[in-house]
């Protein structure tokens, strides 16, 4: 059977491993090099052109490494992946190969937070011009769009406030006027949510979170097509990206229980999810697929599942009411990632006006990320932790 063309559960299964080229071993073995040593003189000709699979020096990619990146551009339905050392840099080397000096981009406000600074600290100083817009915007993103407009980055959904956007017609403008089309796919994985085949140009993924799935990672990912993952390929070259095999063999590891663990976070997130609705003390929570989100009718648009990470807003209380909440959880730890196996909480901070659009005086947001325990007991963790509001 051609796994390419199997289910995804069966791809998840065998993608990136070949017992016949490692000796019968089940799991491509981690190759630990940075040197590779050819058998004749005639074979170390610099190439004029690396090619994305040449073993030429571990830089460019050992076998370990390549068959992850073989693994995501199948999983994401993209000719090409390249594997990065942090999701962060996925983002970043996503701009940098496609942006020149003089060009703009436009972006979501609800971007992830990393990624609204570099391009705010970083692509000024290079001519780059930037416009954020409202991550719920349609057919009003084409009176943001300039003649030297040349990428259209999304995330969907946006960090803190989960909004889903509208990528029917936003890739349509973008097309409209030839602009390149990304999206920080991170929270859906290629399991709930496919990208290329709505036309979006870049898939950019923080492997950390739900793809590793063991918070012992960093990792990050970037699938293309054509010129486009060319300019990707070079940038990756020149900038001198490289990554680790450990890390990349924990990718791949993670990738054989994705399914059965997303499903999992799933189930336990909108379980936590729908008990938080009927708590008297939160306002409201932001869950795009419970039929009270904005963004509900976009998610059963766009989606097949929904992952572990929303967040709430709780009603009028102080700064100090909120730490002792948050520091009275026990099960969720307090912390800044997520898609590991671990429950996470976080008090997510929205900037500027975005913040009026969610919040009245004095409600605040609560992120957080409903792992693998079980459920009931989370629940009863939160609502411990709800009394001091
Ligand atoms: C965490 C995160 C990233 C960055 O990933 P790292 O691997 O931590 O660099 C990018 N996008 C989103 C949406 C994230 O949550």
């Amino acid at each position: 059977m051609d796994i390419k063309k199997s289910r995804v559960q069966t791809q998840l299964t065998h993608l990136g491993r070949a017992p016949e080229k490692h000796h019968g071993m089940v799991n491509t073995p981690v190759y630990k090099t940075s040197t590779i040593i050819f058998s004749k003189a005639e074979e170390i000709i610099e190439k004029e052109q690396i090619h994305h699979t040449d073993k030429t020096y571990a830089r460019t990619g050992t076998p370990t490494i390549h068959a992850l990146q073989n693994a995501m551009s199948h999983l994401d339905g993209a000719d090409n992946s390249v594997i990065t050392s942090s999701g962060m840099h996925a983002i970043s080397l996503a701009m940098l190969s496609q942006l020149n000096s003089g060009d703009h981009i436009l972006l979501p406000e609800s971007s992830y937070r990393c990624t609204l600074r570099f391009v705010e600290e970083e692509l000024p100083r290079l001519g780059i011009e930037y416009t954020f817009y409202k991550p719920t915007i349609t057919n009003e993103l084409e009176t943001l769009v300039q003649p030297n407009t040349k990428m259209l980055w999304m995330e969907s959904p946006g960090s803190g406030t989960m909004d889903i956007q509208d990528i029917d017609a936003l890739v349509s403008i973008a097309k409209n006027h030839n602009i390149i089309t990304a999206v920080d796919s991170t929270w859906a994985t290629p399991l709930f949510f496919r990208p290329i085949d709505l036309g979006i140009d870049i898939i950019v993924q923080s492997l950390t979170k739900y793809i590793g799935g063991h918070s012992d990672i960093l990792l990050g990912s970037i699938s293309a097509n054509g010129q486009v993952f060319e300019k990707i390929y070079k940038c990756f070259l020149n900038c001198g990206t490289a990554t680790s095999p450990d890390d990349c063999y924990l990718a791949l590891r993670g990738l054989r229980s994705l399914d059965a663990r997303l499903r999992q976070h799933e189930k336990n997130a909108l379980k936590v999810a729908q008990w938080l609705e009927t708590h008297p003390k939160v306002e409201k929570v932001l869950h795009p697929a419970l039929s009270s989100h904005p963004s509900n009718n976009l998610w059963k648009k766009y989606f097949t599942g929904s992952s572990g990470l929303f967040s709430f807003v709780v009603q009028d209380c102080s700064t100090d009411n909120l730490y002792k909440a948050l520091n009275s959880l026990s099960l969720f730890g307090l912390g800044l990632s997520w898609g590991g196996y671990e429950s996470l909480a976080w008090h997510y901070e929205i900037s500027g006006d975005r913040a009026k659009t969610y919040l009245q005086d004095n409600q605040r947001l609560i992120r957080i990320h409903v792992g693998l325990e079980n459920p009931d007991d989370l629940i009863v963790d939160l609502a411990n932790a709800l009394n001091n509001i």
